[in-house]
C-alpha cells in the first residue's frame, strides 16, 4: 500500500504529502532534507507557496486505541492506530505506596488528607491520560499535514435527540439510519449482552417483547437486544410466557444518564475545535461501504471518506524515558539499579559504525546496550562504542 511522505517548509509548517518517487527525487537534487524517519518527513531547502488543499481529519475516541484518518477530496494521506498506555492507574498506585512508606519513617506527622479540595473539572489521573493523548496526537498530526478540519466521533448515538425513545415513541426499521440509533440506543439500554441469556461473544439482534405477529409494534419499548439462538427459540411467545417478566417492565423504563467518558468526548471537541458527529451515522455508513469494522476504518469514516485511495496505517506507541535522576541519596551513596537512570534506554536512537540503530535495552547496569536489527539480528554493544542521536520518547509512529 502507498505510503505518503510527509513535507515541511523551510519555517518548518506542513505543506501538502508528496509520492515516494517525489521525495526520493527532492532528496537527491539536494532541495529537501530528511527531518523525522518515521514518519517520514521532509524538509524543503527553497521557499515555496502554500498551495494546499483541503485535509480532513477523522478522530475515533477510543479507550484502548484511538483510530485516525485524514483525507483530501482524493486520497487518504494518514491513517493508523494509537495503543493508549494502560499502566497509568499501576504506576500512581506505585508511587502512592512509596509516597506513603516515605511519610511512614519521619516519624509523626499531622494527618493532611482532608484538607485537599479537587479542582473544578478534575478527572481521574486515568481518564486525564486518555484526554491528554488524544489531543497529543492531533497536535502531532498537525505538524505533519495543514490539516483545515477536525471531525470526532462524540457518542453513539445522539442523547439529546433519544431522550425519551420510549415515551416518545421512536420506531426501529432494520437496514435505516434511524434504525442504526435505535440498535445503538438498545444495545447500551441492555448492556451490550443477551437479555435472555447473557452472552456478550454473539452477534446480537433487536428483538420484539410481544412479537409483530402478535400485534407488538416497532417501538423502542417493545425492544430488546438477543442472540440469534434465543431470538429462534423464543418464537412468537411473548417475554412473559417465555420465562422473562421482568424484561417487559425493564423495556419501559428509559436508559439513565450517559456515563463519564462523555464528559471528555465534549471536552476534546471544544479543545480541539472539532465537528462531531455519532457512532450510528458512522456504522451506517462504513456498512454501506463495506468496510471492516477497526478504527482506522471507522475514523475513515468520521473523516468523510468513501472511495479514496487508502494508505497503509501507522501503528503507534506512546514511549516515556525513566526520568528517575542519577543522584547521590542522603548518605551519600550512589542510588540502587532499580533508581539509577541508565544513559541510554530502549526506543533510543543511537549511532554504530557510522549507521543509525534503535536501543531495545541495556545489560551489564548499562555498561552494554543491545541495538535492533544490526544485520538482521540484535547485537550487544559496549556503550562506549555508540553515540546518542535522538531520545526515544513521545509517539512511536510505526508502519504495520
Ligand atoms: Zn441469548
Amino acid at each position: 500500500m502507498r505510503v505518503p511522505i510527509y513535507v515541511v517548509n523551510m519555517r518548518g509548517q506542513p505543506l501538502m504529502p508528496t509520492t515516494q518517487h517525489n521525495g526520493k527525487r527532492l532528496l537527491k537534487e539536494g532541495k529537501a532534507t530528511v527531518v523525522k524517519r518515521c514518519p517520514f518527513t521532509i524538509q524543503l531547502n527553497y521557499a515555496t507557496g502554500e498551495a494546499t488543499q483541503l485535509i480532513k481529519l477523522g478522530v475515533d475516541i477510543g479507550f484502548t486505541n484511538i483510530g485516525f484518518s485524514a483525507k483530501t477530496d482524493t486520497l487518504e494521506v494518514i491513517s493508523g492506530t494509537l495503543n493508549l498506555r494502560k499502566d497509568v492507574s499501576n504506576k500512581l498506585e506505585e508511587k502512592r505506596r512509596y509516597r506513603r512508606t516515605r511519610r511512614g519513617r519521619l516519624g509523626y506527622r499531622p494527618p493532611r488528607f482532608d484538607n485537599r479540595k479537587r479542582p473544578e473539572g478534575w478527572l481521574a489521573p486515568s481518564t486525564q491520560h486518555r484526554h491528554d493523548s488524544h489531543i497529543r496526537l492531533v497536535e502531532t498530526l498537525a505538524t505533519l499535514l495543514p490539516i483545515t478540519y477536525k471531525r470526532i466521533e462524540t457518542a453513539n448515538f445522539d442523547t439529546q435527540k433519544m431522550r425519551h425513545p420510549e415515551i416518545t415513541g421512536v420506531a426501529y426499521q432494520q437496514g435505516e439510519l434511524q434504525g442504526y440509533e435505535v440498535k445503538e440506543y438498545l444495545l447500551d439500554k441492555w448492556g451490550r449482552k443477551c437479555a435472555y441469556c447473557g452472552n456478550t461473544n454473539v452477534p446480537l439482534e433487536v428483538e420484539h417483547i410481544v412479537p409483530k405477529s402478535r400485534g407488538g409494534t416497532d417501538r423502542v419499548s417493545n425492544l430488546t437486544i438477543s442472540c440469534r439462538n434465543c431470538n429462534l427459540k423464543k418464537g412468537d411467545k411473548t417475554a412473559e410466557e417465555f420465562g422473562y417478566p421482568h424484561i417487559q417492565k425493564q423495556a419501559k423504563t428509559p436508559l439513565k444518564a450517559p456515563a463519564c467518558i462523555n464528559n471528555i468526548r465534549w471536552r476534546l471537541v471544544e479543545q480541539l475545535g472539532a465537528e462531531h458527529t455519532y457512532g450510528y451515522v458512522t456504522k451506517y455508513q462504513r456498512n454501506n461501504l463495506g468496510l471492516e469494522k477497526s478504527h482506522v476504518n471507522d475514523a475513515f469514516v468520521i473523516a468523510g471518506g468513501t472511495t479514496q485511495p487508502r494508505c497503509r496505517p501507522y501503528e503507534v506507541i506512546q514511549v516515556r524515558r525513566n526520568n528517575r535522576s542519577l543522584q547521590l541519596n542522603r548518605k551519600g551513596f550512589k542510588p540502587s539499579i532499580r533508581r539509577q537512570r541508565y544513559p541510554l534506554q530502549p526506543y533510543d536512537l543511537v549511532k554504530f559504525e557510522g549507521r543509525t540503530y534503535r536501543v531495545k535495552g541495556t545489560h551489564c547496569l548499562g555498561k552494554r546496550v543491545i541495538l535492533k536489527n544490526v544485520n538482521g539480528k540484535d547485537k550487544s554493544v559496549a556503550i562506549k562504542k555508540v553515540e546518542l542521536v535522538k531520545y526515544g520518547k513521545g509517539l512511536f509512529f510505526n508502519l504495520s
